[in-house]
């Protein structure tokens, strides 16, 4: 294995977010009854004009900007000739040379190292349909034509083959995935087929300068999937290298549940699709102004985030990442750190409410963080009345269930029901020797050196103030006592 090295370019598909198609007013919303989402146009009637969405355009150039790309100002169309039944018009309109985005760059971290991958483009095109074949009875089998997906915007990104592992796949994945979720131009759910990914993998002798002949594999659907699909394929074609054999170029399927890829077709036979311009969308060219404008629109990106929350915040590496893996979630939680004057001496525990608490509420009902019912000014409310000393802790967590049940404010939820913590010195004194009296077993262990056994007596404190003593006070009153 160690005298090979691995090649592995990406061409993923990103389903632009837009309300309509990219090519008529047709609704883009996922999941809508079979073919309620068509007009004359993504349907390809004779004689329907395509019309192109200018917010599709607008959201290429926004994520071709953030990833480093060179934007090419002319724009032409193009009709690419293939016949598939989920494309009634037999082709496809796609962009022709050049693409809207040319050379990009992403960095990304492996381990603890770095690495900039060259991107080579970006382009649009429209989506085609989908056939849903049905096996039915009586030899009666037969396919159902779905429109709703038909010319919806894609941005096609294409990597130069520059991955050499399957956790750089992963990585470079998960990276383009976060940059484009800030942008908002895709929400790339792989769940809903709205990032969809072609792996193309070769291997070749370590030192060897040409790369390997490459096998694609077409169209995954998870990133765990690219990254297992890749070292399968990566160990498969060593194999075969090995015993001698060789390689041809050819598309292989993934097939997620055996773990394996089988051959789908040889590429030899490649099609010629025959590119002419389209004749009915002309071609037009961006002004500086117009991409400018989209410049401006760029928000803070995940890794410029990450840095500057572990600079002014204080965070952990650990806890910027989580804190920035969605812009939801970081600016949630910016939110509720702007209500604080000492946001220093709030960013920690802030960052472990939502990373802990917060976060196992809104995975348990497979929501976002958008979607709680706490907002950001009443957890940040929660946390101030932490560290001011107003509940303890574990108060706060039964306060915490209640907002979440009720949306309601903390600091009315604490008022309402008393859960104030308790910091008078001479009422914790009072418990204090009350427990004492009552734990003579203990206090002749904490005497006789076993300075553990203090543990049941601060127990027996918390219990009788029913939790809501200062920790703090209670072990300086007790120790006090239980010396002299
Ligand atoms: P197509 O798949 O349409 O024929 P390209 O030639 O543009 O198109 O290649 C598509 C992808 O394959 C790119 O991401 C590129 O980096 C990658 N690629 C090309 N040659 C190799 C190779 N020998 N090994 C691995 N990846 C490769
Ligand atoms: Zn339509
Ligand atoms: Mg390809």
């Amino acid at each position: 294995m160690t005298n090979y090295e691995t090649a592995v370019g990406l061409e993923v598909h990103m389903q632009i977010n837009t309300k309509s198609k990219v090519f008529c007013k047709c609704s883009t919303q996922f999941g809508a009854e079979p073919n309620a989402n068509t007009c004359v146009i993504c349907t390809s009637q004779p004689g329907a004009i395509p019309i192109l969405n200018k917010k599709a355009v607008e959201a290429i150039i926004k994520t071709g900007l953030a990833l480093n790309f060179t934007i090419n100002k002319q724009c032409t169309f193009a009709r690419k000739q293939y016949f598939y039944p989920d494309v009634p018009k037999n082709y496809q309109i796609t962009q022709a040379e050049p693409p809207l985005c040319s050379k990009g760059r992403l960095t990304i971290t492996v381990g603890d190292k770095e690495k900039v991958l060259n991107l080579t483009r970006i382009h649009l095109e429209e989506d085609a349909g989908k056939l849903v074949h049905e096996i039915g009875s009586r030899k009666l089998n037969y396919s159902l034509l779905d429109l709703n997906r038909a010319s919806v915007g894609l941005m096609e990104l294409v990597t130069e083959p520059e991955l050499s592992s399957p956790e750089e796949a992963l990585e470079f994945l998960t990276e383009l995935k976060s940059v484009v979720e800030y942008l908002g131009t895709s929400e790339c759910s792989m769940e809903e087929g709205k990032m969809r990914c072609d792996v193309n993998v070769s291997v070749r002798h370590t030192g060897q300068k040409e790369l390997g002949t490459r096998v694609e594999i077409k169209n995954m659907n998870s990133i765990s999937g690219v990254r297992d699909a890749i070292a399968y394929e990566v160990e498969r074609q060593i194999e075969v290298l090995e015993s001698g054999g060789k390689l041809t170029q050819e598309t292989r399927l993934w097939e997620a549940e055996e773990g394996i890829t089988k051959s789908m077709r040889s590429k030899e036979g490649a099609l010629d699709y025959r590119y002419f311009p389209e004749p009915d969308l002309v071609p037009f060219s961006l002004s500086d102004f117009f991409i400018d404008d989209l410049r401006k629109q760029i928000p803070e990106l995940p890794k410029a985030r990450k840095k500057r929350f572990i600079k002014d915040y204080g965070l952990s590496q650990y806890d910027a990442n989580y804190l920035t893996s969605t812009k939801m979630i970081a600016d949630y939680y910016e939110e509720a750190l702007n209500f604080f004057k000492d946001r220093k001496a709030a960013s920690k525990p802030l960052a472990n409410w939502i990373s802990t608490e917060l976060s196992a509420k809104f995975n348990s009902s497979k929501s976002s963080i958008a979607e709680v019912p706490v907002s950001s000014t009443n957890l940040a409310k929660l946390v101030s009345l932490i560290l001011n000393g107003t509940i303890s802790g574990k108060i706060a967590k039964t306060v915490f269930e209640e907002m979440y049940e009720k949306s309601s404010d903390p600091e009315i939820i604490v008022k309402e029901k008393g859960l104030m913590q308790i910091s008078d010195e001479s009422t914790i004194a009072k418990i204090c020797e009350e427990a004492i009296a009552e734990s003579p077993k203990a206090v002749a262990e904490f005497k006789s050196g076993k300075e553990r056994a203090v543990g049941a007596i601060i127990g027996l404190v918390m219990k009788k103030s029913k939790g809501q003593v200062n920790p703090q006070i209670v072990n300086r009153i007790l120790l006090e006592k239980l010396e002299t």
